[in-house]
């Protein structure tokens, strides 16, 4: 039984050191039969501790990367762009400004996008009319919840009214599990408090700027990270972040043109994985399985649009 904290000191790349790295227990019971398995021979790679858990024996086979499309958590369209713009914009996670924008956008047919259900703490107009009851029916209907959160720079609606609307969130996905995407800009200790007095199944916190103490703590709190490529760089989420809670981003605004949403992708895929000294192709396969472990906790396959279902990959 390994019991306490593990300093590791571990090459994860050709140029790369995770070190000082704070790993979870099963990170460090895994990388123990890794290299017992190797009979302590050989470099530990970013995959051994991160990627699919393989037998030893069995030949290792990755999904072929042309069939596995970019992965945005975070984006918003116009809920006026027709299937054919949308179909070149990959797999995402769309995210509404308001109850009303929810109701307005319709699943594409057989396109791996889902649409979430949101209030902007930045839309008055949002903030005004929104409704638990109704909030929580359209909940009922997808697996997303998004875009909901704090701000207390740019937000003209009164900070009272961003937590109330807040807490009233926080109290329907409490009841009804789902993958929560939080705008916390300039109210990170905020955000955190509300998540620690109300505990929900998966809050993924969107384009984050947390200190690493504060980081440490939503961590804790079981928060994922969507990560933009304006924040990619910091060191916090090599050293703070375990991998099995990244997720990327391109916070495509409304009217972006959808087909740019994987170039924007890719490019965060290509800072995290230099950053975590893997390939762009591992953080691509790295936020699928996480994102495919943030469904399984929450119940929501059903919930989720067949196209991206079959995208998933398996246990
Ligand atoms: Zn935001």
């Amino acid at each position: 039984m390994i019991r306490g904290t593990v300093r590791l000191e571990v090459a994860v790349g050709p140029r790369r050191r995770l070190d000082k790295a704070r790993f979870p227990l099963d990170r460090i019971e895994r990388l123990a039969r890794v290299v017992d398995e190797r009979q302590a021979g050989g470099l530990v790679s970013f995959m051994d501790l991160w990627g699919p858990e393989r037998d030893p024996q069995e030949s290792v086979e990755t999904r072929p990367m042309a069939a596995v499309p970019s992965l945005d958590a975070y984006a918003h369209f116009a809920p006026a762009r027709t299937a054919d713009e949308l179909r070149s914009a990959g797999a995402v996670l769309g995210m509404t400004l308001s109850l009303e924008e929810a109701m307005q956008h319709s699943e594409p047919p057989n396109l791996p996008i889902a649409w979430g259900v949101g209030c902007h703490p930045r839309n008055p107009k949002a903030q005004a009319a929104f409704d638990a009851g109704r909030f929580a029916e359209l909940v009922e209907r997808t697996a997303l919840v998004g875009e909901i959160g704090l701000d207390t720079r740019w937000s003209r609606v009164a900070l009272a009214t961003q937590v109330e609307t807040f807490r009233r969130i926080l109290a329907v996905v409490a009841r009804l599990p789902r993958l929560v995407s939080i705008h916390s800009y300039s109210a990170t200790s905020l955000v955190l408090e509300e998540l620690r007095n109300c505990p929900i199944a998966v809050p993924v916190l969107h384009w984050w700027t947390g200190t690493v103490a504060q980081t440490r703590e939503a961590v804790a709190l079981g928060c994922y990270f969507s990560v933009h490529s304006a924040v990619a760089r910091q060191s916090k989420f090599r050293t703070a972040v375990p991998p099995n809670r990244l997720l990327v981003e391109s916070d495509h605004g409304w009217s972006d043109p959808p087909a740019a949403i994987p170039c924007r992708v890719e490019w965060v895929e290509h800072l995290l994985a230099q950053h975590l000294g893997c390939r762009q192709t591992d953080v691509r396969e790295l936020v699928w399985r996480n994102l495919a472990a943030i469904v399984r906790e929450t119940g929501t396959r059903s919930l989720l649009p067949e196209a991206l279902q079959a995208l998933l990959p398996e246990d």
